[in-house]
């Protein structure tokens, strides 16, 4: 027997508006798989949902802060939190693993000082793995305006995949294939000209071809909230015979829930909050 694996959802808010009113959380998603520590987008708010989670996370416990792009919503609490990993700046401590456009060129959004705390820093190359404690990485680049990549992880936990931000592209089925959990940025309810995102017809779509035993939709925007996501989610499970469960800010999903690799048993956590 192994350790639990398990991925919390500290924020799920994923669009302009939604973010500055906080009508969700902004903050990332943390995963501990294997023992090891990641976070994954520190958007805002994210040191204080995990000081304030119940129990607290502590960003001393990191092993790697992974920025899927430099966009606001995912990596404005980058800088804090590096310097929170590496105890206050006292020792050098964690890896940033981070698109080369949120360290180099005009606009980076990790500033300079900072850059001496983690231990490594680590540039994503398309499809190159990258190990990080017990835990590999793969990403995956994704459409979306600014170099962004969605991930693999590899783990004793199975393959998860996230899928992030991006418009929908025709190789996103081969590059998640063999996930047996697929988290899904969904922003939009209808597909929409010149949105550089997943609406959720199309995040659906990719679910049915990659068939994982566990596919989270999270990061949403004003109308998927008026739909209701918990509502979405059920009638996709009902549609596609994939459980399908819309993310709430503080979702805790067991490695159980997924199926990998201690329990044969799905153990799907209750989802009883829009
Ligand atoms: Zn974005």
């Amino acid at each position: 027997m192994g350790a639990m694996g398990q991925i919390r959802f500290l924020g799920t808010a994923g669009a302009r508006f939604v973010v500055a009113r906080q009508l969700r959380y902004s903050a990332g998603t943390w995963l501990e798989l294997d023992h090891t520590q990641l976070l994954l987008d520190p958007g805002p708010g994210t040191l204080l949902r995990m000081r304030r989670a119940r129990p607290a996370l502590a960003p001393e416990r990191l092993s790697g802060l992974l920025l899927s792009h430099k966009h606001l919503d995912h990596s404005s609490d980058t800088n804090v939190l590096l310097e929170a990993m590496a105890e206050g700046g006292r020792r050098k401590r964690g890896a940033l693993l981070a698109p080369s456009d949120a360290l180099q060129g005009e606009d980076p959004v990790v500033l300079r000082y900072v850059r001496d705390y983690p231990q490594q820093i680590h540039v994503w190359q398309d499809g190159e793995p990258v190990q990080v404690g017990n835990v590999q990485l793969i990403p995956v680049r994704r459409q979306h305006g600014v170099e962004t990549y969605g991930l693999l992880f590899d783990s004793a936990h199975g393959r998860l995949g996230f899928v992030v931000d991006g418009r929908m592209t025709d190789d996103l089925p081969e590059r998640y294939a063999g996930c047996v959990l697929l988290v899904l940025n969904i922003v939009c309810r209808e597909w929409t000209p010149d949105v550089e995102h997943l609406s959720l017809p199309e995040g659906l779509e990719l679910v049915r071809e990659v068939r994982p035993r566990l596919a989270v939709l999270t990061h949403f925007g004003t109308t998927m909230l008026r739909a209701g996501p918990r509502k979405l989610a059920a009638q996709a499970t009902d549609r596609l015979g994939i459980p399908v469960v819309a993310a709430t800010d503080g979702l805790t999903l067991k490695s159980t829930a997924w199926g990998c690799p201690f329990s044969e048993d799905a153990d799907l956590p209750s989802n009883n909050r829009t």
